[in-house]
């Protein structure tokens, strides 16, 4: 198969491109290097970092910028370096990190902690690559070319649009919960039931969590919490007293939600004694402040979370599969992906959208 010299994708403009405003445009791919793959794009799950990205959230975007981190696809062209772990067909995922430094002497790399790479984090859109300059872009395309070391295989039992949406949004909950001790005897609270916060409940229930507390702000997702394997359910803007009455209850809290309002008293009186509370999304502006004592008189823990490695993604997949986790996702034709940005804006995904480009899906 021949590898194309521009590639097409949804590309953003400005900070009002989350609005509707991305255009199909052609761009030039990254120049491809023998450590690189070529992967033609089956699906991409539409992330809130995507959201936060396309509208310069967090700092300034280097535009025209094409989005999307959570892509499955089959690989079209393999460097020269590659060709011992990747080949020409195969279904491979990739998500929101492309490259770090991977030297040996990196603390982080060479102990599997490859999304902390302090020397050579390049995300997979709005990252610089130090070789060439070149500025990622995302899967909202035809095709990607990254780095073959942050395309993992994905197992013959996941679908390619449930695996699409866990190569960021279920390893961002994944990781902390393994890495946490969620399991056996232990009590979990997910904070935001959307596309991360399902998997949190969807991960928590199949890690083997005796109880599973999906905290939401309202009472309209519970029926499909609860069917998603969570066994309890609390309503922050609805429920009266609820920081009172569930106070003391849960081991391990993960916090997906990216508003800086957040409740964050509240949900420190849910811990038990020794309870951690792991911040994974991310807000625009500042968290509200605390009193020290909502943490020194349980002697809680507050801590954060970012993806996780290839490897992690490796064994999250596996468990996924073998384990039967099934996200609930929306398949939209790539075609709608404006329509898909700002409903994901607007919050009605349930509970994730992730955009498919149909000729794709053909094998090759
Ligand atoms: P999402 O699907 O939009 O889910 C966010 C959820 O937060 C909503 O469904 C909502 O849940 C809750 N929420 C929204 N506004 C709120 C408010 N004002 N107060 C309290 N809760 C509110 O987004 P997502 O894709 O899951 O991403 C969530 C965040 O994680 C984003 O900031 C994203 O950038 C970040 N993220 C971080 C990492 C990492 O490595 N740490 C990786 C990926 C994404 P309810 O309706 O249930 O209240
Ligand atoms: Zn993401």
């Amino acid at each position: 198969m021949s590898s194309p010299e521009t590639f097409h994708g949804w590309l953003g403009h400005d900070s009002t491109s989350a609005a509707g405003n991305l255009t199909w445009s052609s761009f030039s791919p990254k120049p491809f290097n023998p450590t690189d793959i070529e992967i033609k794009v089956i699906c991409c799950g539409i992330c809130g970092s995507d959201i936060h990205t396309l509208r310069s959230g967090w700092g300034a975007t280097h535009y025209p910028i094409c989005v999307g981190h959570e892509i499955v696809g089959h690989v079209t062209r393999v460097g020269s370096s590659a060709s011992s772990t990747h080949k020409i067909g195969d279904r491979v995922g990739v998500g929101a990190q492309v490259l770090s430094c991977l030297e040996s002497d990196c603390d982080e790399c060479s102990n599997g902690q490859h999304s902390y790479c302090a020397k050579g984090f390049v995300g997979t859109y709005n990252g610089q690559y130090k070789d060439s300059g070149y500025w990622s872009m995302g899967g909202y395309a035809d095709y990607v070319r990254v780095p073959a070391a942050f395309a993992i295989k994905i197992p013959d039992g996941l679908k390619s649009e449930d695996a699409a949406p866990m190569m960021c949004g279920g390893i961002t909950v994944y990781a902390p919960l393994v890495h946490n001790g969620a399991g056996p005897g232990k009590t979990v609270g997910i904070v935001g039931l959307g596309g991360l916060g399902h998997f949190g409940v969807l991960f928590a229930k199949a890690l083997g969590c005796d109880k599973v507390v999906a905290i939401s702000r309202r009472r309209n997702k519970e029926e499909d919490a609860r069917a998603m394997g969570a066994t309890e359910y609390i309503a922050t803007s609805e429920d009266d007293k609820w920081a009172t009455k569930h106070s003391r209850t849960i081991d391990l809290i993960i916090s997906t939600v990216s508003a800086p309002d957040i409740p964050l008293s509240g949900y420190l009186r849910l811990l038990k004694t020794n309870g951690q509370f792991i911040q994974v999304g991310a807000p625009e502006d500042k968290l509200p402040a605390i009193m020290a004592f909502a943490l020194i008189a349980k002697g809680c823990k507050i801590g954060g979370s970012q993806i996780g490695s290839p490897k992690e993604i490796e064994e999250m997949l596996k468990f996924a599969a073998e384990k039967g986790v099934k996200p609930w996702v929306q398949k939209v034709p790539m075609k709608q992906a404006n329509k898909a940005v700002v409903e994901m804006e607007q919050g009605k995904a349930r509970y994730r959208f992730v955009l498919e480009n149909e000729e794709a899906q053909a094998r090759l």
